[in-house]
């Protein structure tokens, strides 16, 4: 068990104003050390406020997330889960490295910034690295990545002389550069065409498989959810299991 979340709550608006609509209601949902989960459901659902807080961009108002580190020797078992583990107790710092290691985001849009490079980008997430050898080893990989999805030789172009495939790409590389455990894609593939979805969705099962690392993507493609582990439907507030290939 890499993450667990417990019994998750979260709403928005006021209920003395009348508008409080719940959003999250009593959701749970464990994940294992490379496994890969696909999350379909309606516009307004809640697959985004779960991506959120799955990433700690946003937090529930109730219930209880876990994490262990991914581990290359030990398999971790839910019940070994300590109150140190619950994301939720961090501090503030240790929130920031946890997402800033553990956890890779891929949006709708790729975001990248237009006044930057494609290896500028990709490099945003590790500025904070001081160690001239870590740097390196770094750039090494963003290098390694850029080839290994096709865009090292646009490395030195700007996101608005490329394709939003390619484009795209560079926003997975970004989110892979510091080698997260779990990367977690919220309709990766919604705004590409269709050459472009396969593409990427075959990059997303690649480095799902070959890496290990794990892999939550909220999508309408039935065909790319049906490529993953799990396939679950979030619908009033909690996630159903649709199918499972295990
Ligand atoms: P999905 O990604 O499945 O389309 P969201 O998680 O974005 O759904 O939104 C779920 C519901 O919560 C929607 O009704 C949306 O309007 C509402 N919502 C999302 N974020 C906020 C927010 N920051 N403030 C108020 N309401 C929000
Ligand atoms: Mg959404």
């Amino acid at each position: 068990m890499l993450l667990s979340l417990h019994n998750i709550s979260k709403g928005y608006g006021s209920e003395a104003e009348g508008t409080y609509r719940k959003v999250l209601d009593g959701l749970s949902l464990s994940l294992n050390q490379g496994e890969s989960i696909a999350i379909l459901g309606p516009s307004g659902s809640g697959k985004t406020t779960l991506l959120s807080i799955l990433g700690t961009l946003d937090f529930p108002d109730s219930g209880n997330i876990y994490f262990k580190a991914p581990s290359a020797t030990a398999e971790i078992l839910e019940s070994s889960f300590t109150e140190k583990d619950n994301i939720l107790s961090y501090s503030q710092k240790e929130l920031e490295h946890f997402r800033n290691r553990q956890i890779g985001f891929v949006f709708q849009f790729h975001h990248l910034l237009p006044q930057c490079t494609l290896l500028e980008n990709i490099l945003l997430p590790t500025l904070t690295i001081k160690d001239k050898t870590k740097r390196e080893a770094t750039l090494a990989r963003a290098r390694v990545l850029m080839a290994r999805v096709g865009i090292l030789q646009y490395r030195n172009q700007f996101p608005n002389q490329l394709s939003g495939g390619e484009c795209q790409r560079a926003a997975l590389v970004r989110a892979l550069i510091n080698n997260p455990g779990l990367l977690l894609a919220d309709e990766p593939t919604g705004a590409l065409d269709e050459d472009n979805v396969n593409r990427l969705a075959d990059l997303l099962l690649e480095i799902n498989k070959q890496d290990g690392v794990s892999l939550i993507v909220v999508t309408h493609s039935i065909s790319l959810a049906a490529r993953m582990d799990k396939v679950y439907e979030l619908k009033n507030g909690s996630l159903h299991l649709k199918n499972s290939a295990q």
